[in-house]
C-alpha cells in the first residue's frame, strides 16, 4: 500500500478530481484560492454552531449579537419610501420565530428560498412587540445533520456554499482515510506537547463530534502552523550563525568604560544587561542580528554608543542609521554630546590618545564637506558616522564597519541588510543592533522576529516625574485642558496639540491642522506664540517651526502626527490629542512620550467628543492609556483588542501561514512551537532525518516570499 499521503501529495491534486467540482465550481474556487485538497483541506471553518445547546430564538437576548440556527419561512420584498429596497424574511426554529429586514440587499429574495435552513448572526432588538435582527450575516447551511455544523467562509461572489465546501471536504477526508495522512511532526514533539495527531486533527476541525474534539483539533493546527514559522525562523538563525562570517571583536573596555565615567548618570540595570548581551554577541565570530526594544526614553541610544564603542576600541568603525534626516541630526547632536571629551587609547599615536571623530552623512552634506566625510569614512578617521539610509549607498565605503545600528526597524529592509555585507573587508558582515521604540509582545516578538535575538530595556531611568494621562471627554472638560495649556505657558512651560488624524489624505490632514490653529489662535489659546508644523510644509519651514519651538519662541506647538518620533523639548510639559480616538494605541504612546522628557511633571490630555448614542460610553484604549504608561504593557493590551494586525502587516500575515492560530489568543502555542523548533534543528540542522517537516516547509513557504525570511 501507498505511504500515507502527504499535504504535498493532496497540493498535487487538482479539486476538480471530487464529485461535483466541474468547471464552473473549479473557476469559483480558483477565484477564492482553492486548486487542490491542500488548499481545500486547510479552508478551516470560520464558525461551529452546536444545535443541541446554542442558537435558539428563544434563547436571543435584545440589544446583544447572537448566533441563530433556523428555517426560513416567508420572503416578501418592497420599496420604502425612501427608494431603498427592504426584504422581509420570517423564519423559526422549534423555540419561535423572528423577523429579519435585509435594506438596500434585493437579492436576499432570491437567495432566501422557503423551507431553506441558515444560521444568521447579528445583534436582535424587539420591534412591535417581537424580536427582529436587521441586516445580519448569513450562512446557508443546506440539509446537514451532525449536532456541531462547521461554517466555511465564503464569498457571495464565489458562489460557493458553506455546505458544498463541506462536502468536498469530508469526501477527500474519506477517501484519504484508506491510505491514511501523513503526520511529519514527530511523535515525541507530539506528546511533550499534548498534541493529538493529524489525521484526527483534519477530521476533529471539519468534522467534529463535540467542540472539545474541536479544539483538541484547532490546538494541534495551529500548533503546526506555528510550528512552520519557528522551523523557518530557528533554520535562518542558525544558518546565519554557522555560515555568515562576521568580526570577533577584542575589547579591553578602555574605551567604553571612559564613556560610562562621562556619563552623568549609572547605567540602569537594563541598560547593562542589554549591553553585556551585545558584549558577547560582538565577542563571538558570527554576526551579531539583535533587535533591542525599549520604550521611548528607556535609554537605547546609550546602548548604542556603547555598541559602537566597543568596535571602535577594536579598531573597527561604527554606523548608525536613522529613518528621516531630521532624525539623523538629532542622533549625532546628542551622540556628540553625550561622547564630549571622550578620547581613544591609540598605542600607536607617540603623544597618547586620539579624540573620537564622529561624522554625520545625509544628503543635505555636500559639496567639500561630503567628500570630507566620505574619505575620512574610508580611511578609517570617522570612527562613528551617523546618518540615513545614505550612509549604505554604494558610493560610501567604510575602512572597516564592525556595529550598525538601525534605528525604528520597520524602514530597514532586505536590501539594506545585504548592502551592508559588502561594507568591510572580505565580505565580513558587520553585527547588526536593530532599536525600536514600539514594543510588541514577547511571543509576537518570537514571531515577527524570531530570526533575530531579542534585548530589552524594561525600565526607565530612574528620576522621571511620570507622565499623568487625561481623558477630556466633551467640551467641558475640553475647556480645562485649554486653561491647563494656558497655565503651564504662563509658569515658562510649552505645549503641543495634535490635531485630528483625517482619513487617509495628508491634504486634509493639513487643512484640519490649518483650521485649528486658526481657530485656537482666534479663541481657545489666544494671544499666545502657535507655531504650525505639518508634513507638507517645506524642509526649511519646517525645520524653523521646530527651532522657533526649540528655543522658546514659541509657546505651542500645533501639529499633525509628524511630531510622533524624535522630537525632543524637555520644557514642553502638555500635550493635548484632538480626536484622540481616531488614533490607535501605539501611536497614542508615541505620540504622549514627546512629553515628560525635563523635570517638570507634565500631562497628556486625550480630547474626545462624546458619543452621542451612549455618552457614558467607555474607550477601551483611551482607558489603556490613561491607567499605564508602559508601553510593554500597551502592546498587550493592543494585542488582545486588535488582534495580530497590529503586529504583521497583511503580506507579512499572508505570508506567515497562521490561518488557526492567533498570536494574541496562543501565546502559550507560540512558546511551545519555538521550544519544539529549536529541539528539532538543534538535533538536526538540515531537517536530513526530518524530510516529510522539510518538505512541507517547502511547500508552504517556498512559493509565497523570500521576503519573509529574509525581512530586515
Ligand atoms: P530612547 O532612545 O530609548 O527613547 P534616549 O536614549 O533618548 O531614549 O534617552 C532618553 C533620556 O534619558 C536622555 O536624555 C538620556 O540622556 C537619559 N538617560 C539615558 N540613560 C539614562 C540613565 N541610565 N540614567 C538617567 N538618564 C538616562
Ligand atoms: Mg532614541
Amino acid at each position: 500500500m501507498a505511504d500515507p499521503i502527504t499535504l504535498r501529495g493532496l497540493a498535487e491534486i487538482p479539486v476538480a478530481r471530487l464529485k461535483g467540482v466541474g468547471p464552473k465550481k473549479e473557476a469559483s474556487l480558483a477565484g477564492i484560492g482553492i486548486t487542490n485538497l491542500f488548499d481545500l483541506v486547510t479552508t478551516y471553518p470560520r464558525r461551529w454552531v452546536d444545535r443541541s445547546n446554542e442558537a435558539r430564538i428563544a434563547d436571543l437576548v435584545p440589544g446583544e449579537e447572537a448566533l441563530v440556527l433556523v428555517t426560513v419561512r416567508s420572503v416578501t420584498k418592497r420599496v420604502t419610501r425612501n427608494r431603498r429596497t427592504m426584504v422581509n424574511v420570517n423564519v423559526g426554529d422549534g423555540s419561535g420565530r423572528m423577523d429579519v429586514v435585509f435594506f438596500n440587499q434585493p437579492w436576499r429574495e432570491r437567495q432566501l428560498q422557503d423551507g431553506l435552513q441558515i444560521a444568521l448572526f447579528g445583534k436582535a432588538d424587539t420591534y412591535r412587540g417581537g424580536l427582529q435582527m436587521s441586516n445580519p450575516v448569513v450562512d446557508l447551511i443546506g440539509d446537514r445533520t451532525g449536532r456541531i455544523v462547521p461554517i466555511y467562509p465564503q464569498s457571495e461572489k464565489a458562489q460557493i456554499n458553506t455546505w458544498e465546501m463541506a462536502g468536498w471536504i469530508e469526501e477527500t477526508l474519506r477517501r484519504c482515510a484508506e491510505r491514511g495522512i501523513a503526520d511529519p511532526v514527530p511523535a515525541d514533539v507530539l506528546r511533550s506537547n499534548k498534541m493529538i495527531d493529524r489525521p484526527a486533527a483534519l477530521a476533529g476541525i471539519h468534522l467534529p463530534e463535540d467542540m472539545q474534539q474541536k479544539e483538541s483539533a484547532r490546538r494541534r493546527l495551529a500548533f503546526d502552523e506555528l510550528l512552520r514559522v519557528q522551523l523557518l525562523l530557528v533554520l535562518r538563525k542558525r544558518a546565519m550563525e554557522r555560515d555568515q562570517r562576521g568580526i570577533a571583536h577584542v575589547m579591553t573596555g578602555t574605551l567604553v568604560d571612559r564613556f560610562y565615567e562621562a556619563l552623568p548618570y549609572d547605567l540602569t540595570g537594563a541598560q547593562a544587561r542589554a549591553i553585556a548581551e551585545i558584549e558577547a554577541d560582538l565577542a563571538a565570530p558570527h554576526p551579531m542580528h539583535r533587535l533591542l526594544q525599549g520604550d521611548v526614553g528607556a535609554g537605547k541610544t546609550v546602548v548604542a554608543i556603547a555598541a559602537m564603542l566597543a568596535a571602535v576600541e577594536g579598531r573597527h568603525q561604527g554606523a548608525m542609521m536613522a529613518p528621516t534626516e531630521v532624525l539623523a541630526e538629532q542622533h549625532a547632536m546628542s551622540v556628540r554630546s553625550m561622547l564630549d571629551g571622550v578620547t581613544v587609547p591609540d598605542p600607536d599615536n607617540l603623544f597618547g590618545d586620539r579624540p573620537l571623530r564622529i561624522e554625520l552623512l545625509t544628503n543635505k552634506v555636500t559639496g567639500g564637506r561630503r567628500k570630507e566625510v566620505l574619505a575620512g569614512i574610508a580611511d578609517g578617521s570617522v570612527d562613528i558616522a551617523i546618518g540615513t539610509h545614505a550612509l549604505i549607498q554604494d558610493k560610501v565605503d567604510f575602512a572597516s564597519l564592525g556595529v550598525v545600528v538601525v534605528d525604528e526597524q520597520h524602514r530597514f529592509g532586505v536590501e539594506q541588510r545585504s548592502a551592508l555585507r559588502d561594507k568591510t573587508a572580505g565580505g565580513r558582515m558587520p553585527d547588526t543592533l536593530v532599536m525600536t521604540a514600539t514594543p510588541i509582545p514577547r511571543t509576537a516578538a518570537m514571531t515577527v522576529y524570531g530570526d533575530l535575538d531579542v534585548s530589552v530595556l524594561d525600565e526607565l531611568p530612574p528620576g522621571r516625574t511620570p507622565i499623568v494621562t487625561m481623558w477630556a471627554n466633551g467640551p467641558l472638560m475640553e475647556s480645562g485642558v485649554w486653561n491647563d495649556i494656558r497655565s503651564e505657558v504662563a509658569a515658562g512651560r510649552q505645549a503641543y496639540v495634535v490635531c485630528p488624524l483625517v482619513g487617509e489624505s495628508e491634504k486634509l490632514e493639513v487643512a484640519s491642522a490649518e483650521e485649528t490653529i486658526q481657530r485656537l489662535a482666534f479663541d481657545e489659546l489666544k494671544g499666545l506664540r502657535l507655531e504650525l508644523l505639518h508634513g507638507q510644509l517645506p524642509p526649511d519651514e519646517k525645520h524653523a517651526a521646530m527651532e522657533r519651538f526649540r528655543s522658546g519662541r514659541a509657546d505651542v506647538l500645533v501639529a499633525t502626527t509628524v511630531i510622533e518620533v524624535g522630537v525632543d523639548v524637555p520644557n514642553a510639559t502638555v500635550m493635548a490629542i484632538l480626536d484622540a480616538d481616531r488614533f490607535g494605541i501605539a501611536q497614542l504612546h508615541q505620540l504622549r512620550g514627546r512629553v515628560g522628557r525635563g523635570e517638570h511633571a507634565s500631562t497628556c490630555w486625550l480630547v474626545t467628543q462624546p458619543n452621542e448614542e451612549d455618552p457614558e460610553a467607555g474607550n477601551p484604549r483611551i482607558e489603556a492609556l490613561v491607567a499605564t504608561t508602559d508601553g510593554f504593557e500597551l502592546a498587550e493590551v493592543d494585542l488582545d483588542l486588535r488582534g495580530e494586525g497590529t503586529l504583521m502587516s497583511t503580506s507579512q500575515k499572508g505570508r506567515s501561514d497562521l490561518k488557526l492560530a492567533s498570536l494574541r489568543r496562543d501565546r502559550k502555542l507560540v512558546e511551545q512551537a519555538r521550544a519544539s523548533a529549536f529541539a528539532i534543528v538543534d538535533g538536526d540542522p538540515d531537517l536530513a532525518t526530518h524530510p516529510l517537516l522539510a518538505d512541507e516547509l517547502d511547500l508552504i513557504f517556498s512559493d509565497r516570499d523570500e521576503a519573509f525570511l529574509s525581512r530586515g
